[in-house]
């Protein structure tokens, strides 16, 4: 859905040879663009006087919960931080390594600035020293684009030089995982810690660290320009707020899709322009190969923290797979289980031998359902991390809504 995506040589060489040196950045709203609709006065206002708690009561009035896929409330997390001394850091999530997540990419590739002035407003509310964002690197446009904006940012004195500090990461999903991200702005190799403590406590070399991902940071400058009703405005099926839906699979028009948080994934299919052509909806992936396959017939649940959680699944960070009546759920299971066994960090043995045994046992042509059961509650309980717990849900779901596939 933008340019970067439909780039052709041809079509680059062609505007490298008018003059554009930058054929490969999209056209996004730059420091001049957003200054002049008022950028960066929510944040100089709020250097200049304002209560940090006022504005974290109005995150919480928005509803604002961490969209890297936790769901925990940002406003409260600004207070656990505030709770411990200085110095404290504030760390940006930019991984996004999510299979079928995009959403993070789509905005900074549109309007960095309310990205970055929202990171200033939450630097400013804890009193960080410093920034760190950690930022995927296979976005070389998004790192391209913070690079100079940064730059922006500090001639004009918003920020101190080397304030705000661009890490870059190397490919490994685990280090999307808060804990594991830190060891490795640390400089060392990324694997999660067990907590307690948390982050909040003892963070990046020690100091109490904020961690927001991308979005809710660009969600944090809205509510500060535009005010709590630019969340808590819309209202569907029972829930508050907007969702920015990572949409791929199956559909007329995948990319992102934002809807009120109590869309089915009918609506969501339907915003999607519907399904492909020559393609009946079959299954959905709600939120991450970690929240598995749903059927068909469960098209009427509202997709949104906590709405998932009696189906023994999740919206995670909101990336909705949508799969055909051409497609296997078996396989994509099985697609899941490779993806995690490749990227399980192998630092405890549930999660590395078990995501290893599981991709086997779901080799088979009939799977050993209760010794697939057996190692999914293993995993499940023994896990240090969110990865190696939630590695069996697309095992467990599969067996539970396509038992004739398995
Ligand atoms: Fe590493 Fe997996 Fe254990 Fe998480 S659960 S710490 S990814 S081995």
């Amino acid at each position: 859905h933008n340019h970067i995506d439909h780039a052709t040589p041809e079509k680059v060489t062609a505007a490298i040879n008018a003059g554009d040196t930058h054929a490969h950045i999209p056209d996004y709203q730059d420091f001049s663009a957003y200054t002049a609709t008022g950028g960066y006065d929510a944040l100089a206002r709020l250097r200049a006087g304002g209560d940090w708690e006022q504005v974290q009561q109005q995150l919480l009035d928005a509803g604002l919960r961490g969209l890297g896929g936790a769901g925990f409330p940002s406003g409260k997390k600004w207070g656990f931080v505030r709770a411990n001394p200085g110095p404290r850091y504030l760390a940006v999530n930019g991984d996004e390594g999510e299979p079928g997540t995009f959403k993070d990419r789509y905005y900074l590739e549109r309007t960095p600035h309310l990205f970055l002035e929202g990171m200033l407003i939450a630097a400013w509310a804890v009193q960080a020293e410093r920034a760190f964002i950690y930022m995927r690197d296979e976005y070389p446009a998004v790192l391209e684009i913070l690079h100079c904006e940064i730059k922006a940012l500090e001639g004009a004195g918003i920020v101190e030089p080397g304030y705000i500090d661009l890490r870059r990461g190397a490919g490994a999903y685990i280090c999307g995982e808060e804990s594991a991200m830190i060891e490795s702005i640390e400089g060392k190799r990324g694997i999660p810690r067990h907590r307690p403590p948390f982050v909040a406590q003892v963070g990046i070399f020690d100091r109490p660290t904020l961690v927001h991902n991308v979005e809710t940071l660009h969600w944090i400058a809205r509510i500060c320009r535009e005010g709590p009703q630019v969340l808590n405005g819309t209202e569907k099926n029972g829930r508050k707020g907007l969702r920015s839906y990572s949409v791929s699979g199956r559909v007329a028009q995948p990319g992102v899709h934002l809807l009120p948080a109590g869309s089915t994934i009918t609506d969501i299919i339907g915003a999607a322009g519907g399904m492909a052509d020559g393609h009946a909806f079959k299954a959905y992936q709600p939120g991450g190969p970690s929240s598995g396959l749903l059927p068909a017939s469960m098209a009427d649940i509202p997709l949104d923290f906590d709405t998932l959680q009696p189906h023994d699944s999740f919206i995670g960070s909101a990336a909705v797979v949508v799969l055909s009546d051409q497609d296997s759920a078996r396989d994509a299971a099985l697609n899941m289980l490779r993806f995690f066994e490749d990227e399980s960090c192998g630092q405890c043995t549930p999660c590395r031998v078990g995501c290893e045994k599981a991709v086997k046992l779901m080799q088979a042509e009939h799977w050993d359902q209760p010794l697939l059961r057996e190692l999914s509650a293993a995993m499940v309980d023994a896990s240090i991390c969110g990865l190696g717990q939630a590695a069996p849900n697309p095992i467990l779901l599969t067996m539970k809504h396509f038992p004739e596939e398995v």
